[in-house]
């Protein structure tokens, strides 16, 4: 069934989907790649759609497949797909200028985190909502970091109790993220790095270990795995009693 989404709300979210994922190995774009059957894209937006503040929601796709996007999303969510870019941050930029005029939350969500539940993007659009200017969802950093040279050697070791993994959705005012793409310079991985050049503070929100970045061949086969035991968990609770 086609979710619709909320007419009223006041959030926008931005899918970059146009990532070759040549870290997962041959096989196309990273974001067509399946588990459970369906394309991490799918996954990824039926999850969005299924908050209730997204009002509306962009895709970039591949360059290319952006009309097979378009089909393969349609029974998914009523949305905009747009064709991305060849970085990351062009094909974000693509999509933020297709938002039309009404959210004023704008959050920017990889594809590759595909089972990041609809639960974190209200965390972070409440986030903004209450005031921020920009908001991350972040987890503790569990390994001991070293910083090692390029010849792999160790040179020190890091503090970990200061660092945070960062993962998306990222959520911005909309202005905020808007000027920071017209002042970007050069291509940076996440879209809070372009605004903290702007000297813009940015808070962070609890994150999920669903929201783990779908990379190499051993998180495919973890996302797998996850999304079954979701899937084992919604058939118990949802079938009558024998
Ligand atoms: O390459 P990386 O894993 O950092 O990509 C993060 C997200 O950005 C992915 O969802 C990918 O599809 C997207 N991306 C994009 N356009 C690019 C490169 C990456 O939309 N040119």
């Amino acid at each position: 069934m086609t979710a619709q989404l909320n007419p009223r709300g006041d959030v926008a979210v931005l899918v970059p989907a146009a990532g070759a994922g040549v870290r997962l190995g041959p096989g196309g774009p990273k974001a067509l790649r399946q588990i459970g059957g369906e394309p991490l894209l799918v996954h990824a937006v039926r999850r969005i759609a299924a908050a209730p503040s997204v009002h509306t929601i962009v895709v970039a796709a591949p360059p290319g497949d952006a009309e097979a996007v378009r089909e393969l999303l349609a029974p998914i969510a009523e949305l905009i797909v747009v064709a991305g870019g060849a970085t990351r941050q062009e094909s974000v930029a693509a999509a933020l200028a297709a938002v039309p005029p009404g959210p004023e939350i704008v959050l920017v969500h990889d594809a590759a985190r595909a089972l990041t539940p609809a639960i974190l993007v209200e965390a972070v659009a409440t986030a903004i909502r209450s005031g921020e200017d920009a908001a991350i969802p972040v987890l503790p950093v569990v390994d001991t970091i070293k910083e090692v040279s390029t010849d792999g050697v160790v040179l020190g070791t890091v503090d970990r109790s200061a660092l945070r993994a960062v993962q998306t959705p990222q959520g911005f005012r909309r202005s905020v993220l808007t000027a920071a793409h017209a002042a970007a310079v050069d291509p940076l991985t996440d879209d809070a790095g372009l605004v903290e050049k702007q000297g813009v503070r940015v808070a962070c929100v609890p994150g999920s270990e669903y929201a783990l970045k779908i990379t190499r061949p051993f998180d495919l086969a973890l996302a797998e795995h996850l999304l079954n035991a979701e899937n084992s968990r919604n058939v118990a609770t949802t079938s009558e009693p024998g």
